[in-house]
């Protein structure tokens, strides 16, 4: 499908039936699958031979969406996982080990922060946090002699920074690693961050992908970019014999285009077993039909939304890239010409105005959730972030009174309706 637009690649890439085969994808719910001799089997297990086994490590139904997903970030291989969480976990435990560093934006979804400061830290592997938008020798300065992977978010979840993905690239290219990077708010629709130099894309599937809330799922990407036998000593996962499948070398066996995710289902998908269940993957696919259609809209809401906050007088501050006040604006237009997602966070007097203001919403349901069909919206200080005082909050750059909203489909001059009536009301 290679050939045809983004757009043709959302509705038809990954899967193309024979004749009097089914038009949908089909949902392969079987844990297991049937073979006539154990030398068949065997070419499996010592990855000789490419076929399916066991749905721990991998399904038909969930590869036919990968597929999908590779061509519309324009990579040459991708694998679904149970979660956003497992992709970002997997994708730098792929490639890290106890004694490695991890090079991050500081400004990431929660989650992710708390994935890499935390949990990873207890596998002895360590990070360095760095702002978006530190000079090229800040960002110079935070590699380590140790160091494997950059990671960062094209859009970031919920401060709404932009990754300056071209000179991340740059800097992690320079020090002989790669740069992987979190597409979850803009999707491949609004930006492909491998066209600016990204090694690996990373997805919560679970928002605008999927879009309709319907199931929780992730993606990783491999651009097939990084040569990972150029940096032999740095990688020893994928350059040096592993025994748990007859010392075979992905790097080698698999090349620069598949090893990656070769590694990651064959070791990581064995060992942990992340996977995505075909149920899901097929309701992930049925967003991915439409994403397309749906990406405009959510950015054409949350443009509405953002202007008119911005104009009223009881909003004390907007966030959002598509403002030309905004201090992402132009590097919004450069990465993502066509828009970036509809989430937008603007900030009340105080926790108690957004509490009032929350509770008189008829349309924007309160929820954790983003990126969904359905508007929906979130004051951190009251829910994800109800343990720190107001004074932490500052801190954080989360003031009390700041409102995440999520613009889903509906008629903007809906949305812009109720908002108006719950802020005056
Ligand atoms: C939600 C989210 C995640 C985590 O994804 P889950 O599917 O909830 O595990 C990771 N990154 C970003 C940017 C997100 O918005």
């Amino acid at each position: 499908m290679k050939e045809y637009k983004l757009g043709t690649k959302c509705v038809q890439a990954g899967y193309t039936p024979g004749n009097g085969e089914p038009r949908q994808i089909p949902i392969i719910q079987s844990t297991t699958f049937k073979y006539d001799t154990s030398a068949d089997m065997g070419r499996l297990f010592d990855l000789e031979a490419e076929g399916y086994f066991y749905t721990r490590l991998q399904n038909p139904t969930n590869d036919m969406v990968a597929a999908k997903i590779a061509e519309m970030e324009g990579g040459t291989a991708a694998m679904l996982t149970s979660s956003g969480q497992a992709a970002n976990f997997f994708a730098l435990f792929n490639i890290c080990q106890a004694g490695d560093h991890i090079v991050s934006s500081a400004s990431i979804y929660g989650g992710t922060f708390n994935l890499i400061s935390v949990t990873m830290a207890k596998m002895g592997i360590t990070a360095t946090f760095i702002s978006p938008d530190c000079s090229t020798e800040e960002l110079n300065a935070a590699f380590q002699e140790n160091t494997k992977a950059v990671f960062g978010e094209t859009i970031a979840n919920p401060a709404l920074t932009v990754l300056d993905i071209e000179k991340f690239a740059h800097a992690a290219h320079e020090h002989g690693v790669p740069l992987i990077v979190d597409n979850t708010f803009p999707t491949p629709v609004n930006c492909r961050p491998i066209e600016w130099g990204a090694d690996i894309v990373t997805h919560s599937t679970t928002k605008y992908m999927d879009g309709h809330g319907s199931a929780v799922g992730g993606a990783i990407v491999d651009s097939g970019n990084f040569d990972w036998m150029a940096h032999k000593d740095k990688y020893p996962g994928l350059t040096t014999p592993d025994e748990s499948y007859h010392g075979i070398v992905y790097a080698e066996k698999f090349g620069k285009e598949k090893a990656f995710i070769t590694k990651c289902t064959s070791q990581l998908m064995r060992d942990l077993g992340c996977i995505q269940s075909p149920q899901n993957a097929f309701y992930l696919n049925l967003g991915l039909e439409s994403l397309h259609v749906r990406m405009p809209k959510h950015v054409e809401n949350g443009q509405a939304v953002a202007e008119f906050l911005n104009g009223h007088p009881k909003v004390k501050k907007v966030s959002y890239p598509g403002l030309p006040t905004d201090p992402y604006y132009e590097r919004s237009k450069k990465y993502m010409p066509g828009g970036g997602c509809g989430v937008v966070s603007f900030e009340l007097e105080d926790r108690k105005a957004a509490e009032d203001f929350m509770g008189r919403l008829k349309l924007a349901a309160i929820e954790t959730h983003v990126a969904d069909a359905r508007t929906c919206c979130l004051n951190p200080a009251t829910s994800t972030h109800r343990q720190m005082s107001d004074e932490q909050l500052q801190a954080a750059g989360i003031p009390a009174g700041l409102v995440r909203i999520s613009c889903g489909l509906e008629d903007k001059e809906d949305l812009i309706n109720d908002l108006k009536q719950a802020l005056e009301g």
